[in-house]
């Protein structure tokens, strides 16, 4: 999902057509959310000769206006795809992206088409389906290339990586979606080793617990994301991709979060407390080295 703050807002009734809501579903609503999916894209395909085509390796972007600019989101798709595939560490053999199974982009005309097609509430410019592989925004929507595109790819990258057995708190999801957002890795970045020294933070333990999406502190979801992000690159910078790669795959075989982490980080990182301890450390250390 796109907006960040307005996270806080969504209703139980929205979230289980985005990617992020997976992490916390259930068997049952998962084949629930299938069904609609199903019963969507059978309504469109009525409508389908509008739909132009844009064709890429990996994308298929799905436009009804040249305004869309299907062939730069194509280019900057492929960019993002390679850039996000590299920093996570997504098997290079992985085939899963091509010709048929290539990942929709669907340019939406306007906000109203882009709502009535998605049934995405009014703040919402985009949103990732994992079940079909698909990505929707709006023409007219300007923060598309350069921030919901690099996210809702992440999102689609790291699922099909990691999958659903596992035990992924949304802070990683949604801390690795936004690390490949530029503007705001370094706005977390930044602003983290200020927040650290005051204590103006969550503790991990409890960022791992929260569900921010029913967080009506519009302050306290900022920190959430912030600090996600933060996390996701402390642990990449730290300890390397091959790490974090290893930490997704033992996510992905089901193991928990801190026996996947133990295992991924050699015994460096035994539980969720001594991550807090010396991603704390850390970000502290990166004040200092900047000043
Ligand atoms: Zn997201």
């Amino acid at each position: 999902m796109v907006r960040i703050k307005d996270r806080l807002v969504v209703s139980g009734k929205t979230l289980p057509l985005t990617i992020k809501s997976f992490s916390v579903l259930t068997t049952r609503w998962f084949l629930f959310v299938t069904t609609c999916l199903i019963m969507f894209f059978s309504f469109t395909s009525a409508h389908a000769q509008e739909w132009k085509e844009e064709k890429g390796d990996h994308f298929i972007v799905h436009y009804m206006n040249d305004a869309a600019r299907p062939k730069e989101i194509l280019r900057k798709a492929e960019i993002y795809y390679n850039k996000i595939a590299e920093d996570l560490g997504y098997p290079r053999y992985s085939n899963f992206w091509q010709w048929e199974k290539r990942v929709k982009i669907y340019i939406h005309p306007s906000k109203e088409a882009f709502q009535a097609a998605t049934g995405q509430p009014v703040w919402s410019h985009g949103m990732a389906s994992y079940l079909d592989k698909s990505i929707h925004s709006i023409e007219t929507n300007d923060n598309f290339l350069d921030a919901i595109l690099p996210h809702e790819i992440t999102h689609l990258v790291f699922r099909d990586f990691v999958g659903f057995k596992g035990e992924v708190a949304l802070w990683m999801d949604e801390g690795v979606a936004q690390w490949e957002e530029d503007d705001k890795r370094e706005a977390a970045i930044s602003a983290m080793p200020d927040l650290v020294a005051r204590g103006d933070t969550l503790t991990t333990q409890s960022l791992t617990s929260i569900d921010v999406r029913r967080e009506t502190d519009p302050a306290k979801v900022r920190l959430f994301y912030m600090q996600a992000i933060s996390l996701v690159d402390y642990l990449i910078k730290n300890y390397g991709t091959s790490s974090f790669t290893n930490l997704c795959r033992e996510l992905r075989d089901g193991k928990g979060l801190e026996e996947a982490m133990r295992i991924a980080y050699s015994n460096s990182i035994r539980n969720i407390e001594e991550l807090d301890d010396k991603w704390r450390k850390y970000v502290l250390r990166s004040k200092k080295s900047s000043q």
